[in-house]
């Protein structure tokens, strides 16, 4: 973040995402399953290009206190400290448990985008209807390899075009061999017409797009502490931390989740299973850059 983000600006834009979230947002993130393919078209945001795609990141865990998933974005989204990342290298640092619940802590990087669907096998109810769609790295790297890598010439531009000049994204949901979903082989197409799409109609579209940065909720550095303390170390009123006597309960970072509504699709790729010492390294170099 180079622009300074101040503390007053933090509280206007509290107040106008809690303002949105009483709408609720979640209902808007287009759910995908394994063994299905979707069609969708990416919408650029013609009124602040800017805001076309939004990336922050997010930490979810199944609560130590009460079993229930729980999850934040990282205040470290909008440039400021982050409790839970400060955790993390702190636990990074110690003794084999240690390092256990500092995965369970795991800071995934994650992207929202606006896309009209062209094609839901899940819902017939989607189609042709402005969804949000959240995604992680494999499926931005596609992006960015269709905008300004190995693809770009072929595609660049086209995949934010609602014409028949645009690309469609093909969202491919397949298992990995740990059972979760995978998205590697999704890919744009070559261009074609959206059945029933106008000009008209694409002006509606523009204005009627997702605010992306408004969908979640942005807690302060203090209610992230808060939630650490309560779902982590599951302090009521004393301050001692029990998360380490914890260890021995089976805790995976992407375990059953209650709130699915909450839980982001998983990229399981993205996160090693076993971290060496220079991998704990340059984690922590990774991390500290981003603190
Ligand atoms: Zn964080």
């Amino acid at each position: 973040m180079s622009k300074k983000f101040s503390a007053s600006m933090f509280d206007t834009l509290k107040g106008a995402m809690a303002e949105q979230r009483s709408g609720g947002n979640f209902k808007d993130i287009l759910k995908t399953e394994i063994g299905r393919n979707y069609l969708v078209r990416l919408i650029p945001n013609v009124n602040d290009i800017s805001k076309t795609i939004y990336h922050y990141f997010n930490h979810g865990w199944q609560s130590l206190a009460t079993g229930q998933f729980v999850s934040c974005v990282c205040p470290s989204t909008v440039g400021l400290r982050c409790p839970i990342c400060e955790e993390r290298v702190r636990l990074y640092r110690g003794d084999e448990d240690d390092k256990k619940n500092a995965k369970m802590l795991g800071k995934k990087e994650q992207w929202l985008a606006n896309v009209y669907v062209v094609d839901d096998p899940s819902s017939e109810e989607n189609k042709d209807q402005i969804k949000i769609f959240r995604y992680g790295k494999q499926i931005e790297k596609i992006i960015t390899d269709a905008t300004e890598g190995i693809d770009k010439d072929e595609f660049g531009a086209r995949i934010f075009d609602l014409t028949d000049e645009g690309c469609n994204l093909r969202i491919t949901v397949e298992k990995n061999d740990g059972g979760y979903p995978t998205y590697v082989s999704s890919k744009f197409l070559r261009e074609s017409a959206i059945k029933g799409m106008t000009d008209a109609k694409i002006e509606d579209i523009y204005e009627k797009l997702f605010q992306l940065d408004k969908v979640f909720e942005m807690k302060t550095p203090d209610e992230v502490k808060e939630m650490l303390d309560t779902h982590f170390f599951c302090e009521v009123s004393s301050s001692t931390p029990v998360a380490k006597k914890s260890s021995g309960t089976q805790v995976s970072s992407r375990g059953s989740v209650e709130e699915s509504v909450e839980e982001p699709e998983e990229e399981s790729i993205d996160e090693p299973t076993e971290s060496s010492d220079s991998d704990v390294q340059d984690k922590l170099d990774d991390l500290m850059k981003d603190l």
